[in-house]
């Protein structure tokens, strides 16, 4: 008799009741009814003919183009049985794709001790990994493709359990907001970038980009400069509702005619006759988060042009705040959307530092938005490598594995070079952060850094997709995690400052060090 205990049937079924069934199949000794999903495949039952080749067992075939978490999500809905005689096991580990270039130092070949990780971030890792399979994962694979905004539930849940607070990083305003305990039992005081690391890197592994910008994309740029700058009783309103989930924040300093050069934002606040409000009216472009946002923590002209002219202003969801989606190459789970702000009136307890100093507050914030998109942007591409890996053992072609073709092995050392050399950057950096998070030098090395890794996704992203082949450009079935990721790879290079940009500015900042330092060099002293 089988053993197993998962699916809808444990019944043994005999072979001569497998012949009589023209829609039963055989996987692994799971006697399957594909009738209905076949109904639901695109290919219909035609794409089952070879699956019923060879008296009916389909094991051979299924592997050639299926992974075992196909099986193990198929197993429940279809079970009918298991073969006479025949041992069906829960998990069929014996054919699970264990990839070793993994995320975490111990799972990573040669890393198995690194002097970045102590004891309290592998229980940590463990504790968030879980959490994100067990709590996250369903919710964000439904809605990242249908492009529904995640739950209140969900957000309700992550505060609950401390995952919001997480995304605020690691800072003497955390311990002071939030008393903890952070997952895994963390004290805030102990939380550093590390932890951030790993929660950044943990939800990436979803391959849900536009659902992971949706649970917290806004609040890690938004909430930030109100837990810096904001008065103490702003503070002790807004952080509780939005560290618990109840509200939502996002940032809104785009508009359509200043991206890159934030100084050049026109959206007015002027001050009411009164002296009690500024009446706000403009508009601002791509607010990730904005679709549900209460709070946009937004950047106001309140005088003359140029950046001594800006001031930033927290706005309340209410009459005269309208917001519009806009549909961009990833998920609308995001909810980037238009924000229009129609005589919006915000009183004046609201500013956020002082007027005439809010670019100083946002690029306050720069270093550590950039620097979650590069923890983000080079999990991903490891997620790349690792279904382009799994799938060059799968896929047979010309009967033999992709992995057997040196030019596929070319992409994958290609792919795995690039990751290794981006992350150990990025973990440079973040010893760096750990050890004096606003110092000088960091801000063009971060911007260098994220250039190079948005770069570095880019073309994991391209040979990816060729090793998947159609299936990398498809949105359901074995690539879909490829394909969902690839349609973020643009965002990476172009959101929190674009690779043009933050090169220059990487560069700029290395002149400024020189000429610092060669004070009387002719050639320095022009720059
Ligand atoms: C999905 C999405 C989400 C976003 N979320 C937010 C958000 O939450 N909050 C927010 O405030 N903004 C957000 N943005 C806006 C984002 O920050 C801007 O798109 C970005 O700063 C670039 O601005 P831009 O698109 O206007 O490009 P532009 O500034 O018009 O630049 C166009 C191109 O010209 C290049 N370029 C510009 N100046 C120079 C130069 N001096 N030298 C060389 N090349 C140059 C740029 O690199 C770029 O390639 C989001 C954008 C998107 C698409």
């Amino acid at each position: 008799m089988a053993s197993s205990t998962i699916g809808a049937s444990n019944v043994s079924i005999t072979a001569a009741q497998l012949a009589q069934q023209p829609n039963w199949i055989v996987v692994d000794n799971h006697v399957l009814d594909i009738a209905k999903f076949a109904s639901i495949h695109p290919g219909g039952a035609h794409v089952f003919a070879n699956f019923r080749a060879g008296a009916n067992d389909a094991t051979a075939a299924f592997f050639a183009l299926h992974t075992t978490d196909v099986l193990r999500k198929y197993i429940p809905r279809l079970r009918v049985g298991v073969l006479e005689g025949a041992q069906a096991n829960d998990a069929p580990s014996s054919r699970d794709f264990v990839n070793p270039v993994g995320l975490a130092p111990s799972e990573r070949p040669g890393y198995a001790t690194s002097p970045y990780y102590n004891a309290s971030h592998a229980a940590f890792r463990k504790v968030v990994r879980k959490f994100t399979q067990t709590e996250i994962r369903d919710e964000a694979l439904a809605n990242d493709v249908t492009g529904k905004a995640p739950s209140s539930e969900m957000f309700e849940k992550l505060g609950a359990h401390g995952y919001l607070a997480l995304r605020l990083g690691p800072s003497p305003v955390l311990a002071a907001v939030y008393p903890g305990p952070l997952p895994g039992g963390i004290k805030p005081s102990e939380y550093d970038y590390f932890h951030e690391l790993i929660v950044a890197e943990e939800l990436a592994t979803l391959g849900t980009p536009g659902y992971a910008d949706g649970i917290g994309g806004g609040l890690s740029i938004g909430l930030p400069p109100v837990a810096m700058f904001g008065t103490d009783a702003l503070r002790r309103k807004v952080l509780p509702e939005v560290l618990s989930g109840k509200k939502k924040i996002c940032l809104a300093i785009s508009e359509a005619g200043a991206g890159s050069d934030v100084a050049n934002i026109g959206c007015k606040a002027e001050l009411s006759e009164d002296g009690r409000h500024f009446v706000v009216t403009g508009a601002k472009k791509w607010i990730t988060n904005g679709m549900f946002a209460d709070y946009f923590t937004t950047a106001v002209r309140t005088s003359g042009p140029g950046m001594g002219g800006i001031t930033l202003l927290l706005i309340e969801r209410s009459e005269g705040v309208s917001t519009r989606l806009i549909k961009s190459m990833y998920s609308s789970s995001a909810g980037t959307a238009y924000v229009l702000f129609d005589h919006v009136r915000v009183p004046v307890e609201n500013v956020l530092g002082k007027v005439g100093q809010g670019f100083k507050c946002i690029m306050f914030n720069f270093n550590h938005e950039r620097w979650v998109m590069c923890a983000t942007i080079v999990a991903y591409s490891r997620v790349l490598l690792d279904e382009a890996m799994r799938w060059a053992f799968v896929r047979k072609v010309f009967g033999k594995a992709l992995i057997e073709q040196p030019v596929i092995r070319e992409k994958l050392a290609n792919m795995t070079s690039r990751i290794e050399a981006a992350h150990a950057w990025v973990e440079s950096v973040t010893f760096q952060m750990c050890q004096d998070s606003k110092a000088k030098h960091l801000a063009g090395q971060i911007a260098l850094l994220k250039a190079h890794c948005s770069e570095v996704m880019w073309k994991c992203v391209d040979d990816a997709q060729q090793v998947l082949g159609g299936r990398g450009i498809t949105q359901s079935g074995m690539g879909a995690k490829v394909e969902r990721i690839a349609a973020y790879a643009k965002l990476g290079a172009i959101l929190g400052g674009s690779e043009e940009i933050l090169r220059d500015l990487g560069v700029r900042e290395m002149a400024k060090e020189t000429s610092a330092v060669n004070a009387n060099n002719r050639v320095s002293a022009r720059m």
